[in-house]
């Protein structure tokens, strides 16, 4: 079985050298060298179920050498200790690089992970305007000269310095792989530590692009090294491993307790982006056709396979009517096909299991008692699709209001007044994002006090910026690491104090 001709029809539709590309066997990417001498992992396109590709799979030992690359990598002369300006400009040279081949990676996302091109191409562009701005954090660690209150002046002088962690494993998932890595790579970097990226085994394309396309920059070898495989083997041994200083891990909250308590054995720091369940709130003062637009957006974009789908929507009793048959009329205006026909919004979920995973998570909601205004069951085709589904009805007791389902499903659900709004948007574990859609400062201002989640969005949603912190409250993770907080949370701090 070959990738080309099972993968065909889909290549078909991608640039050549992207075809080219995907032609041979993709070896992992350590200290700067390709190294193929592992197994083979088939690649598909979940719009077919068609491999499209296959990469070479990590074991232990692949990922200890990647360590002890990373570490070398640390301890040179050329990056660490590099001037800041000298580091921001190389993470700039590979935004341009990863800029001018934006077309590519986008269509790699899509027929990696199904991702409908218009949107491809909007992630992975974000993602270069992160690495731009990163390049900028590189010049902005700045550490603190003190006069100690207990130490005599005269005599003693304190500095608190910034450093780098030094080798942080990046474990990521699955539902946009070039572009998250993009987002999440270049403040790991101006800091100056060097990565080992484990990317998710559906998806281990773009990651591996995306190294490439930083050698071309310049980056020096073995600081970003990419070592495709299983969570269980790959993945485990990365974040046993002593040699790593910190793990940036993104992924579901199950994965993330298990990551969490590996860690602990060689108390290796742990950031953790996790999952959510999160709440939009429509108000009755609030614009409700914007409201509708901006929430159905938002629950269906990337098929709902996005951590901070607003997945719960509450609906003021006065305006439920209106909103809930707004919703699925832009439910019914979804196209749903393959990602690289430009008519599409809404490709197919990452693999069978997924699909099986949500329409089971909706069939025994509404064997429960809930009811589908719209959708509710698979799409006929070879891909893994599910039909943009809004649901009514649900209670706190059906496993589909309480998990996450990352795929194409919201429910909603009427409240009388603010008081029960806040104690039903926070009836979750998890508190990633949450929506608030009103007219009212007074609301906002409430919401904003009440709602337990680590973004909050005002009369709009998924509003992100390179610049602000980004992360969860409560289950839904641990650290911030954009915007600043990245600076916190990517260097360590050294308190020296010299005598006179
Ligand atoms: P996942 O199943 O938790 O997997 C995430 C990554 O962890 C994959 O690379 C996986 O490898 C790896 N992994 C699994 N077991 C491991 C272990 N024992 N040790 C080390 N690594 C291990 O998540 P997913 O299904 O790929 O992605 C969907 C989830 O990600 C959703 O819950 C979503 O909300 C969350 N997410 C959160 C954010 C955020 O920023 N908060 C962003 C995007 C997604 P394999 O692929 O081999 O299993
Ligand atoms: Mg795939």
């Amino acid at each position: 079985m070959t990738s080309t001709r099972d993968g065909a029809g889909t290549l078909a539709g991608v640039q050549p050298s992207l075809r080219a590309w995907l032609e041979v066997s993709r070896p992992m990417l350590i200290g700067g060298v390709p190294v193929g001498d592992a197994p083979p992992l088939a690649v598909e396109d979940p719009s077919t179920g068609l491999r499209i590709a296959e990469v070479a799979i990590a074991g232990a030992e692949h990922v200890d050498r990647a360590v002890s690359s990373a570490r070398a990598a640390f301890e040179a002369d050329d990056w660490r200790w590099l001037a800041a300006s000298d580091r921001g400009r190389l993470i700039r040279a590979a935004a341009a690089v990863v800029d001018r081949h934006s077309d590519e990676l986008a269509q790699l996302d899509a027929i990696d992970a199904g991702i409908p091109i218009g949107l491809s191409r909007e992630l992975i562009a974000a993602g270069v305007g992160s690495l731009e701005y990163a390049a900028g954090t590189a010049a902005r660690i700045s550490g603190d000269a003190l006069a100690p209150s207990g130490l005599p002046g005269d005599r003693f002088g304190a500095r608190v310095l910034r450093e780098p962690l030094g080798v942080v494993a990046m474990i990521l998932p699955w539902n946009s792989p070039a572009a998250m890595l993009l987002d999440k790579i270049g403040n790991v970097l101006a800091t100056g530590n060097t990565a080992v990226v484990k990317p998710a085994e559906q998806t281990p394309l773009g990651a591996l692009r995306v190294a490439e396309l930083f050698a071309g920059a310049g980056l020096p070898p073995g600081v970003l090294n990419v070592v495709p495989g299983l969570g269980s083997v790959a993945g485990a041994a990365l974040v046993e491993h002593p040699g790593v200083d910190a793990i940036s891990f993104t992924g579901s909250t199950v994965t993330g307790k298990r990551i969490a308590a590996a860690a602990a054995a060689n108390l290796t720091p742990v950031s953790l982006e996790l999952g959510g369940k999160s709440p939009a709130l429509v108000f009755p003062d609030a614009d409700l056709d914007a409201a509708v637009e901006t929430v159905a957006g938002n629950a269906f974009l990337l098929s709902g396979q996005f951590c901070t789908a607003p997945s719960r929507v509450f609906v003021h009793r006065q305006v439920f009517d209106e909103v809930l048959a707004g919703l699925c009329a832009v439910a019914g205006a979804l196209v749903v096909g393959p990602p690289l026909d430009p008519s599409t919004t809404t490709g197919p979920l990452i693999s069978g299991a997924q699909r099986e995973r949500v329409l089971g998570l909706v069939g025994s909601g509404l064997l429960a008692g809930a009811r589908a205004a719209c959708g509710g069951d698979a799409v006929d085709g070879p891909g893994h699709y599910v039909a943009p589904t809004v649901l009514t009805g649900t209670t706190r007791e059906m496993a589909v209001e309480r998990e996450e389902v990352f795929g194409p499903v919201l429910s909603v659900t009427p409240f009388d007044g603010i008081d029960e709004a806040v104690r039903l948007a926070n009836d979750t574990p998890y508190g990633l994002a949450a929506g608030v859609f009103t007219g009212g400062l007074a609301t906002a201002e409430r919401m904003t006090r009440d709602l337990q989640a680590g973004n909050v969005w005002i009369n709009c949603y998924n509003a992100f910026d390179p610049a602000l912190p980004f992360g969860g409250y409560k289950q839904s993770g641990r650290a911030r690491e954009s915007g600043t907080a990245a600076i916190d949370r990517y260097t360590q701090t050294k308190t020296v104090v010299t005598a006179t």
